[in-house]
Formats: structure tokens, C-alpha cells, sequence
């Protein structure tokens, strides 16, 4: 995984170009596709196993599944409409006022100072706010502004696939039917057992219940598998790139208002909840030497 991580990075340095207009629409379209394809099955296949499609289960289901999948594409487009680059400053913002000169830095191909965690970003062309890193599957990098959204997405996209699996596995408790067509279940039925005429519905419901519960495994690792990288930014108010700085850590309620805006974790009802930051992306508060040494 590391080794086509790293192979993919030393691509998109030597071929930014290249990279973005190859990865971008492949990336958002499978983010877009996946997430429709599993709302569609999990809906009109996976649920009405276990829930009587008239009542007021299935109705609360799919209440869920659209709040879940409203967020997911509202985070997306809000990640992807929100400019967080040093441009998006209002013009007397894009210098450093005196007593800030020596914190800002000079950028060599924007030929422009930025402010402190500022940094350029080589598939954007541009400088971006306290930068965290470029995201394909949003096609924009994420940075100060566009960070909270960027969160959310990962978070429901977690929780998205985790009900998922959690439908998959409800079936399989709650429905014989659900439950015979499963390789596992099949073979400790069939062989273990010892069990004859274990009824695993037709072929092509055999294959297509594995080969849903096989992707969605995969999309619920990949979903997991980034979530940790967030616990050091909310902690430590650090970055993806730099996760073991302390400087800029003012304490998690601090560090959560300068993340996700004032309203702080209310921001999960929606992309559209209004939750101005505290600062514009320009001024960072650092840390107290006393309190790195109490750390
Ligand atoms: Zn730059
Ligand atoms: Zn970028």
C-alpha cells in the first residue's frame, strides 16, 4: 500500500498534469457511483430482508440512508466550491501587517508571500491556507477553509458503509434466505455440518450477494483507514503532513472551533450550517513554550 502510495506521489510530482486529469474525474466519479450504487442496494435489496417494506422501519431506513448520502455528496461539492487558497483573501489581507512579516514566507512560483502554514501545492497551482494535503476524490486541496467539510465527508462516508455492512450482517441473522446464499455460511452448512439441500437461491443471486459483500468490505477499510489521521489534527491541531507538531495546539475545544468553525460539531447536520471560523487563515496562535513543556 505504502509502495503505490509513494509511487503515485513521485507521478503526480513529475506529471502534475498528468496526474489530476487522470485521477480527478476517476476519483469523484467513484466516490459519486459507489455511494449510489450502495444506497440503491442496501435500499431495494439488503433492507427489505430485514425490514416489512410497508412499515414504518423500512420508512425510517431510508430516512437515514438519504440524510447519510445528503452529506456525503453536500461535503463533496462544499469541499470542492470552497476556495481556500491565499487568493481567496481579501486584498489588504494578502500582506503581512509589520509585527507579522518574519512569521510569513516567500513563494518562489506564486511569487507572493503567504502566511505561516501556508504551502504550495504543485497539482493546484496555487498557495493554500493552512494546508492540509490534495484530495482527488474531492478534485481540490484541503486546507483552512475547507477542512470541516472535508472531515464530514470521511465521517459519513465511515458511518455510510459501516450501516451497510451492519445491514448485511442483520440479514444474515434475521433471514435464512439472506443468510444460505453466503460462501461461509454455505460451505459450514453444507460440508461442516453435513447438511444436504442447503438452498442458496439461484446462481446469479449466490454471485451477486458475495460480490456485494466483498466491496463492501473494501469501501468500508478505505473509509476507515483514513479517519485515524484526523485524531492528531483535532488533538494536536496539526496537519496530515505535519502530524507531530505541537506549536499550534491551543487545546481540543480550541482546536475544534479553529477546525470545524464555531458551532463545532453541530456542523454535522449539515454542509450548509453556517459555522464562520474563528480567523481568516493568516494569524496562528502558537502554543506557550510553558505548556509544550507540561505536554
Ligand atoms: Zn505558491
Ligand atoms: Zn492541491
Amino acid at each position: 500500500m505504502c509502495f503505490v502510495v509513494n509511487v503515485c506521489k513521485r507521478f503526480a510530482n513529475e506529471n502534475p498534469k498528468v496526474f489530476v486529469t487522470i485521477t480527478h474525474p476517476y476519483c469523484v466519479g467513484l466516490l459519486l457511483v459507489g455511494t449510489a450504487f450502495f444506497f440503491l442496494a442496501d435500499m431495494l435489496y439488503v433492507v427489505p430482508f430485514i425490514f416489512d417494506t410497508s412499515g414504518a422501519m423500512y420508512k425510517l431506513a431510508w430516512l437515514v440512508a438519504a440524510f447519510i448520502i445528503y452529506n456525503i455528496l453536500g461535503n463533496q461539492l462544499a469541499c470542492y466550491l470552497t476556495d481556500t487558497s491565499v487568493a481567496s483573501l481579501p486584498e489588504e489581507r494578502r500582506f503581512p501587517k509589520t509585527e507579522e512579516e518574519h512569521l510569513w514566507a516567500y513563494c518562489d512560483v506564486c511569487k507572493m508571500k503567504v502566511p505561516p502554514r501556508a504551502w504550495h501545492c504543485k497539482l493546484c497551482k496555487f498557495c493554500v491556507l493552512r494546508r492540509d494535503h490534495h484530495c482527488i476524490f474531492t478534485a481540490t486541496c484541503i486546507g483552512h477553509k475547507n477542512y470541516r467539510y472535508f472531515f464530514w465527508l470521511q465521517f459519513y462516508l465511515a458511518l455510510g458503509t459501516g450501516l451497510s455492512m451492519g445491514c448485511h450482517l442483520l440479514a444474515v441473522v434475521v433471514n435464512k434466505d439472506f443468510q444460505n446464499r453466503y460462501v461461509l455460511v454455505w460451505i459450514i452448512k453444507s460440508v461442516l455440518k453435513r447438511e444436504n439441500n442447503v438452498h442458496a437461491g439461484n446462481w446469479n443471486e449466490f454471485l451477486w450477494q458475495n460480490w456485494l459483500l466483498m466491496l463492501n468490505t473494501y469501501a468500508l477499510a478505505f473509509s476507515l483507514l483514513m479517519l485515524p489521521y484526523q485524531l492528531p489534527i483535532f488533538y494536536l491541531n496539526t496537519t496530515f503532513y505535519t502530524g507531530s507538531e505541537l506549536r499550534y495546539n491551543l487545546g481540543l475545544r480550541s482546536n475544534i472551533k479553529l477546525l470545524l468553525g464555531r458551532r463545532g460539531f453541530w456542523t454535522f447536520i449539515s454542509p450548509w450550517i453556517h459555522s464562520p471560523l474563528p480567523h481568516d487563515g493568516t494569524s496562528w496562535e502558537e502554543m506557550k513554550p510553558l505548556d509544550i513543556s507540561n505536554f
